[in-house]
């Protein structure tokens, strides 16, 4: 993994060390702004092999590329959001996410914070006890 303090690019993950696909790499390009950047398409993806190419002499020219553009990537995390509760109507389902109630917006430590009130209900409703302090408890359910 790359991070980059010049655009366009921000990260650059290697495919082949991570995923099995050997000379494969992905780029993000995280932004809120609409368009997310002022190029496109084979330019963006012109640039940003530009980029990598400075912080990796001698990369070969790009034999394939794909921009891909996720346009709802995250919830907006507005005044007033409602969002789901980690309970729900179905006996024994509960829910787990960054997209579920909680203080923290659409994040990793949001997701895991998630799963974690999650298994503490998941133990509630099965009527096991993770640990004898009531502040630990499940907050939402
Ligand atoms: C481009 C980008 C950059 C980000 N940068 C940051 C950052 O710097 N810091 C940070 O804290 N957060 C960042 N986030 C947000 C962070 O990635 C999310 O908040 C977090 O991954 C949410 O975790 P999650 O487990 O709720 O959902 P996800 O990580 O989205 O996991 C959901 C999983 O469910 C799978 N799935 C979906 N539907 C189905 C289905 N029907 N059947 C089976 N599986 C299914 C998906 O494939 C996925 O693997 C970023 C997000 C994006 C998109």
């Amino acid at each position: 993994m790359l991070g980059f303090t010049d655009g366009p690019g921000q990260w650059a993950f290697d495919r082949g060390a991570l995923a099995g696909q050997p000379g494969l790499i992905g780029v993000v390009i995280s932004a809120s702004s609409n368009p997310p950047h002022p190029l496109s398409g084979d330019a963006l993806a012109s640039a940003v092999h530009l980029q990598l190419a400075r912080s990796m002499p001698g990369l070969p020219a790009a034999r394939w590329s794909k921009v891909i553009t996720e346009k709802f990537a995250t919830f907006a995390c507005t005044p007033g959001l409602v969002r789901p509760a980690t309970r729900t109507r179905a006996a024994g389902v509960f829910l787990a996410g960054d997209h579920v109630a909680s203080d923290y917006p659409a994040t990793l430590e949001g997701a895991v914070r998630s799963g974690q009130n999650a298994a503490r209900c998941v133990a509630d409703y099965l009527g096991e006890y993770l640990t004898e302090r009531p502040a630990d408890r499940c907050r939402q359910c």
